[in-house]
């Protein structure tokens, strides 16, 4: 990016739930900008496949680590490491994310805790742990990957929906305590986008044809389609910019449409 104003080009950056999906992509998106890229996941494997994948586009090396989000310990330690290799966070990218869908009345006390030790408490530790360490460097910017269940929930995944509006409120907490240290905290909400998380449920046809339908922009978001926004979060170009989560859904959350045709 040749614009100093949306360059993320040097910026240590950790992307949670680097290793798939959205993470991976945004994770990519930085590094083929200059951003120096750290991803996170739970397995080795899968981590290490993606970040050889992403370097071969990328000025810096992307580097990895294995951190399960939602034990307090790995977050300390991972934290600790990157601060250690890197000698600063630039910007956090809190992606990792589950989801089971089941009806109220079928979710367990395990389905519960599985997904808000995840979406939220895990969200929360990473970054009160990066966030410490940006109040130090008094300066830097956190990313909330939120959804549209931030605003409005869908059937059949209650938790998740609670997780996700925890995590537009945690968004607005943390950037009004922060904002006075020089650290801004945003979310970024995706709508309907395809990847493992969201297959099953997008290859049915009907379920195709109800997105197409409710997104004005005619068609299911891609991956890709949420770099652009990431990267203007993290960059100077959002300088005044905390507390907002921005929805990138392709107008889904813009309002609806009459069933018939008028
Ligand atoms: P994927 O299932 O494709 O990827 C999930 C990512 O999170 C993987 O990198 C996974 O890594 C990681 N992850 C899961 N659990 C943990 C954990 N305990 N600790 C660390 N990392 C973990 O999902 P998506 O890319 O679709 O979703 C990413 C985020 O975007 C989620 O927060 C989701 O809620 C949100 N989102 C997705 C939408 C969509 O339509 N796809 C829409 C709106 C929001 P690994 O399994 O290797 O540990």
């Amino acid at each position: 990016m040749s614009d100093q104003l949306f360059s993320v080009k040097d910026r240590v950056t950790l992307v949670s739930g680097g290793s798939r999906g959205i993470g991976a992509a945004i994770a990519q998106g930085f590094a083929e900008r200059g951003a120096q890229v750290i991803i996170t996941g739970r397995e080795a494997e899968t981590l290490a496949a993606a970040a050889k994948a992403m370097s071969s586009s990328a000025n810096h090396a992307v580097a990895f680590e294995v951190c399960d989000v939602a034990d307090a310990n790995a977050v300390r330690e991972t934290v600790a490491k990157v601060h250690r290799d890197y000698g600063r966070i630039d910007t956090l990218i809190n992606v990792a994310g589950v989801n089971r869908r089941k009806r109220v009345q079928e979710v367990t006390e395990d389905d519960y805790d599985f997904i808000m030790d995840i979406n939220l408490k895990g969200a929360f530790l990473l970054a009160q742990e990066v966030g410490r360490l940006m109040i130090a460097q008094k300066q830097g910017n956190q990313i909330n990957i939120g959804s549209l269940n931030n605003y409005a929930p869908l059937t059949g995944v209650a938790p998740y929906a609670i997780s996700k509006g925890g995590l537009l409120y945690m968004t607005r907490a943390l950037a009004l305590e922060w904002g006075p240290h020089g650290v801004r905290v945003n979310g970024l909400s995706p709508g309907f986008i395809l990847t493992d998380l969201t297959r099953k449920l997008w290859s049915d046809p009907t379920m195709q044809a109800w997105a197409k339908t409710n997104t004005p922009l005619g068609r299911l978001g891609e991956v890709e389609d949420l770099i652009g926004t990431a990267i203007f979060l993290a960059s100077d170009a959002a300088a005044f910019l905390t507390g907002q989560t921005i929805l990138v859904d392709g107008g889904v959350s813009a309002g609806s449409n009459w069933p018939i045709p008028l």
